[in-house]
């Protein structure tokens, strides 16, 4: 599709969001949604490179769409004031050509895979933890998919970058590599399955074909996930009390 035309939904604007859509709108992608409840925080300002020092306590949207809108004066900026939640999941995405996934914690980032499947929206995932990154651009026709990779939401709390902290040049290069596959998918590119992977700490960048699982709950020959199923995106504590905003990256 022409890219003047294509509506790409940003999940989360945080260390990742922020760059992922920053590239897409200088790439000249026309829509931009941004999905996320947060404000603007000190700590947050060393990656999310869309805010400075006057947007702190403002909402992020407000400050992403301003520093957006700068940027790309032809862009069309849609907010939407929320998380992803069950509830909204399926509707959000599927008034967009691709979504790009760049949330914090795991209950969203099934929660996006499960509702761009079953809405038939390509997904492209992304997420770096300490010094290690990865991205990884789903199509809108079956797999791989996110599950074939990790099959479902930790239940030993294995650390996501809110907790674990993350290396701010790690999530710019690996917000890069998310926007680069969402723009080769809407340039048509056939990048489905495609993971790259970061490693800061040597300075490796790899990118190869991620196999499929034939037994993958979402996208193998006879899936068990049919709909969204609030119940699904339980961690150890519960949805509410587990998720932290969808969004620090
Ligand atoms: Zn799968």
């Amino acid at each position: 599709m022409r890219r003047s035309a294509a509506r790409v939904l940003v999940v989360g604007v945080g260390g990742l969001g922020c760059p992922c859509a920053l590239a897409l709108a200088h790439a000249g992608v026309g829509t931009l949604g941004l999905c996320d409840d947060d404000a603007v925080e000190q700590s947050n300002l060393h990656r999310q490179i869309l805010f400075d020092e006057r947007d702190l306590g403002a909402p992020k949207l407000e400050a992403a769409a301003k520093a957006l809108r700068a940027a790309a004066p032809a862009l069309d900026v849609r907010l939407h004031r929320t998380r992803l939640l069950p509830a909204n999941a399926v509707a959000l995405v599927r008034d967009y050509d691709v979504v790009v996934e760049g949330s914090d914690n795991f209950a969203t980032k099934f929660l996006a895979a499960d509702a761009g499947m079953l809405a038939g929206v390509p997904v492209v995932h992304a997420s770096a933890v300490r010094w290690v990154g990865t991205a990884l651009a789903v199509g809108s026709r079956g797999g791989p998919c996110y599950r074939c990779l990790f099959e479902d939401l930790p239940q030993d709390g294995a650390p996501n970058c809110a907790e674990a902290g993350v290396m701010g040049p790690v999530v710019g290069i690996v917000a890069a590599a998310q926007a680069d596959l969402a723009l080769a998918i809407v340039d048509d590119a056939s990048v489905a399955g495609e993971l790259v992977t970061f490693d800061g700490r040597r300075g490796v960048l790899r990118r190869r074909r991620l196999d499929g699982r034939s037994d993958c709950p979402l996208c193998g020959g006879q899936p068990s996930i049919r709909s969204i199923e609030q119940g699904r995106y339980m961690g150890p504590v519960g949805y509410v009390e587990n998720v932290a905003p969808a969004s620090a990256g």
